[in-house]
């Protein structure tokens, strides 16, 4: 299951800010807000009603669901290391300040997750394999933990991440064309049974930093998003939880990703060191305030206008999900071979007269076979502002069937973005 790793680039464009590119890695969509005040004239009994320009739209605001697993209620996370790991005194330090900091409370709350328990670090005197298998990490947890109470890791404990990070000598891989670490993807979550009770472990590679950030920057960074993930979707074999979007939302999904520190690695370039946390972290996926119109990754920036322009999805389409499920998706339907219009508004949280930079890109190249996308998309306009409408014309191929395209808002250093389901059926 892909989206339980930390896909790399996207850690690294969480660092990077700006519009990096991940290989693996959801490109950025964006969310948005509220609809854009209506003028609305005061009513003259027996005039005819004043030529008001159509009310702007309103976006459906994305929001994930749960798939009804439960969450940790009392989150304990025991970092592990091997031998002596340069960045153990740090990391086992963030994990303490998790205990304190906002940041956790700001995230995880929402979802009834309770407060971070760091528990002692613990260092294994041994030197790990270059090349380790997923489940030979498993393995290797369950072994550890058979030792019970006694044992260095104490009684298996099914509210603890067991969060382990490998030394930089050693890559961790999937079988099947999982990937590797390091190569397509920076850190994962993921459940076992350890004397017959089942427990959450999470896997950190060392990689390499992008540049100008530190090693223990991007260590930081994939474990805010593994933390988080884990202690919202424990289990997400045997018991999924905050996994999925609301069916409507599907693009989101399929651009971003599915659990809650995905949707926001992939659309929030803007690095968070929070001064109370003193690390480099991610933002978590938030329904409040995306259902508030906000910027839905949390904690809010009070410095951050939210401004998107969202597309109109006036239809419906049925994806194949999985072997046994398919997801009706909100989408726009264009017949081969033919023209659509449809509308794109723009929305902001801080109403005002600045104006964004609007574009469409397909995100096609990021399914399938990679082959050029068979739709062209044609926007009316290159800038806007809140509560304007632009036109987007989307040319279907003969042989087009399914596309995905992104609707990205830029002003400055400011990126936000939305992704749209084009399909010819
Ligand atoms: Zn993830």
């Amino acid at each position: 299951m892909r989206q339980l790793r930390t896909p790399l680039a996207a850690a690294g464009a969480l660092l990077l800010a700006a519009c990096a590119a991940d290989p693996d890695a959801p490109p950025p969509p964006a969310t948005s807000s509220p609809p854009p005040p209506v003028t609305s004239s005061p009513a003259n009994p027996g005039t005819p009603p004043p030529t008001n320009p159509k009310p702007a739209a309103k976006p459906s605001f994305p929001q994930a669901k749960s798939q009804g697993g439960a969450v940790i209620k009392n989150p304990k996370i025991r970092p592990i290391f091997f031998g002596a790991d340069e960045l153990k005194s740090d990391v086992d330090a963030f994990v303490k300040k998790l205990e304190t900091a906002s940041y956790w409370r700001d995230t995880a709350t929402e979802y009834g997750v309770g407060a971070v328990t760091a528990l002692p670090a613990v260092s294994f005197d041994e030197v790990p394999p270059a090349a380790l298998t997923n489940e030979e990490v498993k393995r290797w947890l369950e072994k550890k933990l058979e030792a019970g109470a006694a044992g260095p890791l104490g009684a298996p404990d099914g509210e603890t991440l067991y969060a382990i990070y490998y030394p930089k000598q050693t890559t961790i891989s999937f079988a099947e064309g999982g990937g590797s670490s390091c190569r397509d993807f920076g850190g994962y979550h993921e459940e076992t049974v350890a004397s017959g009770t089942k427990v959450g472990l999470a896997v950190m590679p060392r990689c390499a930093p992008p540049t100008g950030y530190k090693s223990l920057d991007l260590v930081t960074s994939v474990s805010s998003h593994e933390f988080f993930e884990w202690a919202t979707d424990p289990f997400p074999y045997t018991d999924p939880a905050w996994s999925r979007t609301r069916d409507e939302d599907l693009a989101w999904m399929l651009v971003a990703g599915a659990e809650l520190s995905d949707l926001c690695t992939a659309i929030d370039y803007t690095p968070l060191k929070p001064v109370d946390l003193g690390y480099v972290v991610q933002r978590q996926w938030s329904n409040a305030l995306s259902s508030q119109g906000h910027h839905p990754c949390a904690p809010r920036r009070s410095d951050e206008p939210y401004f998107v322009a969202f597309p109109e999805q006036p239809d419906k389409v049925d994806v194949p999900f999985s072997f046994t499920e398919t997801v009706r998706g909100s989408s726009v339907k264009v017949k081969p071979g033919t023209t659509r219009t449809i509308d794109v508004t723009l929305y902001s949280d801080t109403p005002g007269p600045e104006p964004w930079d609007v574009s469409v890109v397909s995100y096609d190249r990021n399914f399938g076979d990679g082959s050029p996308s068979k739709f062209d998309y044609e926007l009316s306009e290159t800038s806007g502002k809140a509560g304007e409408t632009m036109k987007l014309k989307i040319t279907a191929a003969k042989n087009a069937d399914f596309g995905v395209f992104v609707v990205t808002s830029r002003r400055g250093r400011a990126i936000h973005v939305w992704p749209g389901i084009v399909s010819t059926y």
